[in-house]
């Protein structure tokens, strides 16, 4: 049974860090706000849910999450309208997909509403934190993780839910440049790839060295089996257009993880009437059509980096260069389009934005 309270209690920081932070130069992920959530799971129920100071949580050496690696998260974020109002872009589709993570990992649904509240509350406090320059958001990243003190293995009887935050420039300062990846693999059917598991990313990122060594921002991930589909680039989802069309690997299969951000450009671009096209999609196909001059746009999309325009491709030995950027209409107008959704500067006619 879940218990569920309506607002959680506040205890304020007696130092705040605000005035000693570089609000020019903030490097993703490394500065945090005042405040964090942090709520327990206890005897089959959520208790003890609370916004608190900043601080180093206390740890059990046999705390099975770190054993075991039942841990998930969440990341979204929070942006400053001119008017001085806060909107966080479709968090209950996080909620949705953090309960979807939860279930795969054998670890207990937080509520929508917990989730909801929990953001509401933190960021309510916090709110000074938001930054309010083009570009720059508080990053919000939910996390939950198993709290037994016990190294036998079997799913934990206790977890925390916790809410860090913190305030962010952009992701990618220039175009990226990804390899395809034909040998090491991200996910396999019946895996755990559609889950925001921390493990995941473990394991991703020995490959993403190797990449890197090369010159290269990102794999481009293919499927476990052939090495022949395209399923992801990074931690983002990839779209591709080709004789005007919108085109990316389906979610079919358990191995892509459900994007917010892709759902929202493809509901976008079908309401702009622009075909969209959700299958699989082959190597080949891509590199044939790079090689055609057919492939009018490349791009991840996912909350860290928004859109982030693809300008080569590595495939085994060659780069390939794609369109100038500046020719991108469909990745330019759907990042406009959704960053001024963020930011207020136009209407929100879908009903995006939880305001605060
Ligand atoms: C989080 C994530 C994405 C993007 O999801 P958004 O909801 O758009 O932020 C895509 N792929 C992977 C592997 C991810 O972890």
């Amino acid at each position: 049974m879940h218990t569920h309270s309506k607002s959680f209690p506040i205890q304020l920081t007696e130092r705040s860090t605000f005035n000693d932070i570089d609000w020019d130069n903030l490097a993703f992920g490394k500065t945090f706000s005042d405040h964090m959530f942090s709520m327990d799971y206890e005897n089959g129920a959520w208790v003890n849910g609370k916004v608190m100071p900043f601080q180093p949580i206390p740890m059990h050496p046999a705390m099975s999450a770190i054993h075991y690696g039942q841990s998930i998260f969440e990341g979204l974020k929070a942006y400053k309208s001119k008017n001085g109002q806060i909107n966080i872009f479709r968090p209950e589709l996080n909620a949705m997909r953090f309960a979807e993570s939860a279930k795969r990992m054998c670890m207990p649904e937080v509520p929508e509403s917990i989730f909801l509240e929990a953001i509401r509350t933190l960021i309510g406090v916090d709110r000074n934190w938001v930054p309010e320059a083009d570009g720059y958001s508080l990053y919000i990243r939910p996390f939950m993780f198993a709290t037994d003190h016990l190294i036998g293995i079997k799913p934990s009887d206790s977890y925390k839910f916790m809410i860090l935050t913190s305030p962010v420039g952009v992701y990618y300062s220039e175009p990226v440049r990804v390899k395809i990846e034909e040998s090491y693999t991200r996910a396999a059917i019946g895996g755990v790839g559609r889950a925001k598991a921390a493990g995941n990313y473990g394991a991703s990122l020995y490959p993403a060295k190797q990449c890197q060594l090369e010159g290269f921002h990102q794999l481009v991930w293919t499927d476990a089996i052939e090495h022949k589909y395209i399923e992801e680039s990074g931690t983002m989802n990839i779209i591709f257009q080709i004789d005007g069309k919108l085109i990316s690997p389906s979610e079919d299969a358990d191995t892509i993880l459900r994007g917010i951000t892709k759902r929202t450009l493809i509901e976008l671009a079908k309401e702009w009437g622009i075909e969209v096209e959700e299958r699989r999609v082959t190597v080949e196909e891509i590199i044939s059509a790079v090689r055609a001059g057919k492939l009018e746009d490349a791009f991840g999309a996912g909350t860290a980096a928004t859109i982030a325009q693809i300008d080569i491709i590595g495939f085994r030995d060659e780069k390939l260069q794609l369109p100038p950027i500046e020719t991108r209409q469909l990745s330019n107008r759907i990042k406009a389009y959704l960053d001024d959704v963020k930011y207020g500067k136009i209407e929100d006619i879908y009903g995006w934005n939880m305001t605060i």
